[in-house]
């Protein structure tokens, strides 16, 4: 995990936030990744965030299959977060995907969440300028998991106070 990333879950998790990870892993399609190693990882991961901040992930899922298999959950296909609003009752309305891959940021416009790319993976900084004119354009563009987390919370707070707002012009 990148350094801090477990106080950053944890501070989420203080605010409200429910945490689910949504991954692509066709490793297990292609044989290079059994489920039971695929397993190994998800317990370890489990394991560091408890122990390193007492956090607790709300649900994992994952896609095990081949891009080529045409499947509904591989991202950008919304199958996985289908299955977040079926069985977590999340409301996407009020959430956000955090990706450091443009199908994360493609998923996000799909179904209708807000989404915040970071640049700590496979897009470079210098490459996330470059967005609005060759795909999905993310809300916002964080250079940690940190600045996305902190960017969240104010947008989160903004959109509660436009909701009360609203409440109270039409009640
Ligand atoms: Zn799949």
């Amino acid at each position: 995990m990148f350094p801090g990333v477990s106080e950053v879950l944890a501070k989420l998790k203080r605010a409200g936030a429910r945490l689910i990870v949504v991954t692509n892993q066709s490793g297990i399609a292609r044989g290079f990744l059994s489920r039971e190693a695929l397993d190994a990882v998800h317990m370890k991961l489990k394991r560091l965030l408890l122990d390193s901040a007492g956090v607790t992930l709300d649900a994992i899922y994952f896609c095990p299959h081949h891009p080529d298999d045409g499947c509904e959950c591989r991202k950008p296909n919304r199958g996985m977060i289908d299955r977040a609003v079926r069985e977590c009752g999340v409301n996407l309305d009020r959430s956000y995907l955090i990706g450091d891959h443009l199908r994360d940021i493609e998923l996000a416009k799909r179904v209708g969440a807000r989404s915040i790319l970071v640049t700590t993976g496979v897009v470079l900084p210098r490459d996330a300028e470059q967005l609005n004119a060759s795909g999905p354009t993310p809300d916002r563009i964080a250079s940690s998991l940190a600045e996305a987390a902190d960017w969240l919370l104010s947008d989160a707070g903004r959109l509660s106070v436009q909701v009360r707002e609203r409440h109270v012009a039409y009640p």
